[in-house]
């Protein structure tokens, strides 16, 4: 049976970019359909009635029809704008960043529906909580997770023997945590504190309600953030351009709400 012509599904606009005079390129991540790059035609007129429902990060609903090389969006309108991630910054660089790990990681029209979830959740938590940095890293968890990257953390990834709290390192290449007998010393691996290692179960079991109560200092948030940050790199095969804008803005001074953990 032929794929239906018209597919009407809710997306979260990850990229955009223009094409032509008034039309431009979106790439979405939808309920059905995964990832999806798609033309939104004359987009760019005042009078376009696209206008305003494809901005980036934008959960919307929308009509694709199937185009021979590109699909088209016919119709959009928006569900949740993330109000708190248009006029902030600091929350706006976390969405960057949460948009291109997911654009990297995943192929275009793999259905993942919990992923999509997890989508939409996360930015939901950036715009609004306390420390969206804690969102990220509970979105990054998760997200390798649901793509079949999820990283051992209760026993040693190597001899499965449980772990104890001395000399624990945490190997991208096995992707888990090792021993102290089975780690390197002199290879890349990198050590593991036993508070880190609590923080990385409480991301990798999901409950934000837990996590958005703990009271994690910079060091430790560093620590964790690291750590997640070289398996991403190692499973996505190279560095996000996003996670480093969020670097410069942290060490910025002159740009409001980017210490490590904005201020309540
Ligand atoms: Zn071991």
């Amino acid at each position: 049976m032929a794929a239906p012509r018209l597919i009407r599904t809710e997306g979260v606009v990850l990229r955009r970019h223009d094409l032509g005079e008034v039309d431009r390129i979106v790439t979405l991540y939808t309920r059905h359909l995964g990832k999806v790059r798609a033309v939104a035609k004359g987009i760019r007129r005042p009078t376009s009635k696209l206008g305003g429902h494809l901005e980036l990060f934008t959960h919307s609903q929308i009509l694709l029809a199937r185009g021979r090389h590109l699909d088209v969006i016919t119709q959009a309108e928006t569900i949740s704008s993330f109000m708190g991630l248009r006029d902030d910054l600091w929350r706006a660089s976390h969405a960057y960043y949460v948009a291109e790990v997911l654009d990297r990681l995943t192929v275009e029209r793999e259905e993942n529906q919990a992923l999509f979830s997890l989508l939409v959740t996360t930015l939901e938590r950036v715009a609004v909580a306390r420390r969206p940095d804690q969102a990220v890293r509970l979105y990054e968890v998760q997200a390798l997770d649901l793509l079949g990257y999820r990283p051992e953390l209760r026993v040693c990834v190597q001899c499965r023997e449980p772990l104890a709290p001395d000399r624990m390192t945490f190997s991208p290449t096995a992707g888990g945590v090792l021993c102290a007998r089975c780690g390197d010393p002199r290879a890349s691996e990198m050590l593991l504190t036993p508070n880190a290692l609590k923080v990385l179960r409480l991301y990798q079991d999901g409950d934000w309600l837990t996590i958005s109560r703990l009271r994690i200092d910079d060091a430790l948030a560093r620590q964790i953030e690291e750590v997640i940050a070289v398996y991403l790199r190692h499973v996505a095969e190279n560095g996000f351009k996003s996670s480093e804008f969020v670097a410069v803005l942290r060490a910025s001074p002159s740009v409001p709400n980017a210490a490590a953990g904005r201020p309540a």
